[in-house]
């Protein structure tokens, strides 16, 4: 079967033929490949084509596809069960190697998805303040609980409109629309609002890569603290990407919550919230907040998280070989983009890189709009024909894994030339 025939058939049994809408190649026009297996950098398409993955999985597999040790951990869980539904000791082991990690949190809870672990920091943050109203900002990205669907209409409003049909008004309307790095529109926000929480990634990823400025999210978290209101860094996917300790290092923001996901599970459906025990005793059994979840926790999962963060913090070097690397694919394509004539923004983060069109800086999402999706598109397109899988829109972050080699980072850039040159000549 090719994979348009592939795509087709799935087309006819799955809405738009995937799970997650952006998988559906839409922003760049073209028919996804469909994926018979990976390894280390690559996924091999069912037609037998390779591509160096930029994507991994959407960030989770920080040292690639099918690791040894992961894969070791998960295939012993598995003969030991696939869920049993009572505590089990890995869900106290990960919980330890992550507490530990950070001195901001005390205790943390598992949860499936990112999308659990922001609604369910929320819920807690408005229990723990027994307040309503939330901040979000545009373009950042908090997973698809219906609070969180909402954009802004132009510029600068406190009441955003649900970017999704199906979210009723009623239950956005405690939601307030903030702008990324401008710490204006947040206060205006706290001066008429009852807020219970603020929720940002500080390394937003979601718009592109846009990173917070220092000086704003140090302001963010004396707001915060002046009105009473719970900080959540949601760091589902900057938490053990941008380095160990997530944004925090970068910063020296301390979070009141922590999201997490992605690199946590390995590349099992695993997320997780966390917070000192003031805030997480207002949990279920021990406080009034509900939260639950079947799976939560599964056996399988948390073997795969322990063996991927016990990698992760055997290996000292990790991150700044993963940094070396994303920095020399940025310049790289950088210079490509420049020399054939076409503006460039680049920005990286630990094993996170990240690229704009366009000819100035980017600081928030009306920045990030701006940029030129028409030439992504092709950028995209021609990239894939010769074997480099970046992700298919624009406005998401590219990840490095630590089965990347320098020659494959090489022939990345080398594919940019071809690809520039190429869309030049047109
Ligand atoms: C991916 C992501 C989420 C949602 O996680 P899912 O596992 O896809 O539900 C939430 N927040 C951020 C910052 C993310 O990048």
């Amino acid at each position: 079967m090719t994979n348009e025939q592939a795509f087709e058939l799935a087309k006819k049994y799955i809405p738009g033929g995937v799970d997650s809408p952006v998988r559906a190649f839409g922003s760049v026009g073209t028919t996804p490949f469909t994926t018979q297996r990976g390894e280390g950098a690559y996924l091999y398409d069912i037609q037998g084509n390779r591509y160096l993955d930029f994507i991994q999985s959407w960030g989770p597999l920080i040292f690639g596809h099918c690791d040894k040790d992961i894969q070791d951990a998960v295939i012993n869980a598995v003969k030991l069960g696939l869920s049993y539904g009572t505590p089990c000791q890995d869900e106290t082991n990960l919980a330890k190697m992550i507490v530990d990690e950070f001195d901001d949190i005390d205790k943390i809870r598992f949860v499936n998805s990112g999308t659990e672990a922001t609604m369910s920091a929320i819920r807690l943050a408005r229990g723990y303040t027994k307040k309503d109203g939330l901040i979000k900002f545009e373009g950042c990205y908090h997973g698809h609980s219906d609070a969180l669907l909402i954009k802004a209409g132009s510029g600068a409003t406190t009441y955003g409109n649900a970017s999704s049909a199906g979210v009723p008004n009623d239950i956005i309307k405690n939601t307030h629309l903030a702008i990324y790095n401008d710490i204006q529109s947040v206060e205006k926000i706290f001066q008429t609002q009852s807020i219970a929480a603020v929720i940002i990634e500080p390394i937003a990823g979601n718009m592109g890569l846009v990173p917070a400025k220092k000086e704003f999210l140090i302001a963010l978290r004396k707001l915060c603290d002046k009105f009473g209101a719970v900080l959540i860094l949601d760091e589902v996917m900057s938490g053990f990407r941008a380095s160990k300790h997530g944004s925090k290092p970068f910063y020296g923001v301390k979070a009141d919550i922590t999201t997490f996901g992605k690199v946590i599970g390995g590349g099992m459906p695993t997320a997780a919230f966390g917070a000192r025990s003031e805030i997480m005793d207002c949990l279920s059994p021990n406080g009034a907040v509900y939260q639950a979840g079947t799976l939560s926790g599964n056996p399988v999962a948390m073997a795969a998280g322990k063996a991927s963060l016990t990698k992760i913090f055997k290996d000292e070097n990790l991150y700044a070989r993963l940094e070396k690397k994303a920095s020399n694919l940025m310049k790289g394509f950088k210079q490509a983009a420049n020399s054939n004539g076409f503006a460039m923004q680049t920005c990286v983060r630990g094993s996170m890189f990240g690229f704009f069109f366009n000819q100035n800086e980017v600081n928030n999402y009306a920045d990030a709009l701006k940029s030129d999706t028409a030439l992504y598109a092709k950028f995209h397109t021609n990239m894939l024909k010769h074997g480099v899988y970046l992700a298919p829109s624009q406005f998401e972050t590219g990840f490095i894994c630590d089965a990347m080699s320098d020659d494959d980072i090489n022939f990345a850039i080398s594919s940019a030339k071809l690809a520039f040159s190429e869309i030049k000549n047109g």
